[in-house]
């Protein structure tokens, strides 16, 4: 047993503070598909940390790769000058990228290559003479991180009303939820494709579609409870993109690296966007980084439209390709192509599926969805609670069933490590299983919420 911790002075993130501090749900050591929790238990990582350790927990290879440049080289700027290992990372991203998006930039973590996707987006439309092109589309419950442009396209009102102000030339689709047509889809809705028609609609409707710059999606919308495209949505959103001349950007820092069983899922649907954004399991989340994999052609007008000498974009960040992330990132790429991750993920899939759908029928179950190895089950909502019953299962699980799942809403979402093995994956069902009829059992007043 670890000694108690003071938690008063971090004020954590994202987290009902007060709440947690009450009692404290702390994690000690990581191991494969574990943490360790300090009153020694072992927790199977249902969500890998978030969303992130898509090799598994202190990997041998990662963690040793970390050490060996932590005693190299701790920093070196790429501000007019760089290290090998920056330039190596970038192109061993270029290696897998969907065709044509070869030309990287590095960034710290996901909100961060969110707003350099945008910033790029307006900077290339001015550097080709298009400089009306100002306004970015998002979506309805899009998750783009926290930074001044990630809310703006964001369609999380939660996440931007205390802030008052954000970007002024933001505007919002539809997200393509349907639970009514599309409940307990397995994979892809079949429902709903053409509410991508929506996007057209509204820039002929609302506004000279001459003044769009970029429309940004995740492909799959993991955060706000794992939203699903329809069955050729995105096709359509693409072809609606170059009708117009929109840049279409991918928000892959959730389904990039394996998550859909292919490298991202720009590959897994066969659609390829102008710009993708990752971070997370790009270093198996050992060190932070994010990047930016951007069509050559839109790289190279900066390098044909800026003097000579003259810096070609005006961004960037301290840490941008920092030598510990840069090491990390090369060895997981490495993991990922070693151990065949990717294919793995394809081929846990179904099982997940399986399992999944197995919780159909418990209490309060109201949706399903999954794809590759990523779930959200949606719950019935008490009146008054909108998150109460998703945080009790997510509670039980931890302290009861030693599963970390995690919420949002009233809507558990799993993303287990690509590693994950069948007995797991039904460890993790069954402990949700449990903890939904425990809940049953009790009466809803005693949740917490
Ligand atoms: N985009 C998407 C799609 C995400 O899911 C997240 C984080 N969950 C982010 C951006 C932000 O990433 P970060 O927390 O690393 O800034």
């Amino acid at each position: 047993m670890e000694q108690a911790v003071n938690t008063e002075h971090l004020w954590m993130p994202f987290t009902a503070n007060r709440e947690f501090k009450e009692r404290p749900r702390m994690l000690v050591s990581a191991s494969g598909m574990y943490y360790t929790s300090d009153d020694g238990r072992q927790i199977l990582d249902g969500t890998a940390g978030l969303w992130c350790v898509n090799a598994g927990h202190c990997h041998p290879k990662i963690t040793e790769a970390i050490r060996r440049q932590a005693g190299e080289m701790d920093f070196a700027p790429l501000f007019q000058m760089g290290h090998p290992k920056a330039f190596q990372s970038a192109s061993a991203l270029a290696a897998i990228a969907p065709e044509g998006l070869d030309r990287v930039f590095f960034c710290n973590d996901g909100s961060e290559s969110v707003d350099t996707a945008l910033k790029i987006a307006l900077a290339w439309h001015r550097a080709r003479g298009d400089a009306q092109r100002v306004r970015l589309i998002g979506r309805e419950r899009a998750y783009h991180g926290v930074n001044f442009g990630g809310i703006a396209v964001g369609g999380i009102a939660g996440n931007r009303k205390q802030f008052g102000a954000t970007l002024a030339n933001a505007d919002h689709l539809r997200h393509p939820l349907d639970i009514e047509r599309n409940a307990f889809s397995r994979g892809l809705p079949e429902y709903g494709a053409a509410l991508a028609d929506e996007l057209e609609a509204r820039l002929l409707a609302l506004h000279d579609p001459s003044t769009v710059a970029a429309l940004i999606v995740e492909p799959v919308q993991g955060s706000t409870g794992v939203i699903l495209p329809p069955k050729g949505y995105l096709q359509r959103l693409r072809d609606i993109c170059d009708r117009h001349g929109i840049l279409l950007i991918f928000d892959e820092v959730i389904t990039g690296f394996g998550r859909l069983g292919a490298p991202f899922a720009a590959d897994y649907f066969g659609v390829v966007p102008d710009m993708i954004t990752c971070a997370k399991g790009l270093t198996n989340a050992a060190v932070p980084m994010g990047a930016v994999m951007v069509r050559r052609d839109i790289h190279d007008i900066f390098m044909e439209t800026a003097p000579q000498g003259a810096i070609e974009l005006a961004h960037g960040y301290t840490y941008s390709g920092h030598p510990l992330a840069a090491a990390a990132m090369l060895a997981t790429m490495e993991v990922y192509r070693e151990e065949d991750l990717f294919a793995r993920a394809a081929a846990t899939a179904p099982y997940f599926e399986d399992a999944a759908h197995s919780l159909r029928g418990l209490p309060f179950v109201k949706d399903i969805r999954n794809l590759g190895l990523v779930c959200g089950i949606e719950l019935e909502s008490l009146p008054g609670k909108p998150t109460a019953r998703a945080i009790d299962v997510f509670l039980r699980c931890f302290w009861d069933e030693g599963v970390l799942v995690r919420t949002t809403g009233d809507i558990i979402a799993l993303s287990p490590p690509l590693i994950i093995e069948p007995a797991q994956v039904d460890r993790i069902f069954d402990a949700i299983a449990s903890a939904l009829r425990a809940q049953a059992a009790q009466p809803s007043s005693a949740l917490y919420g």
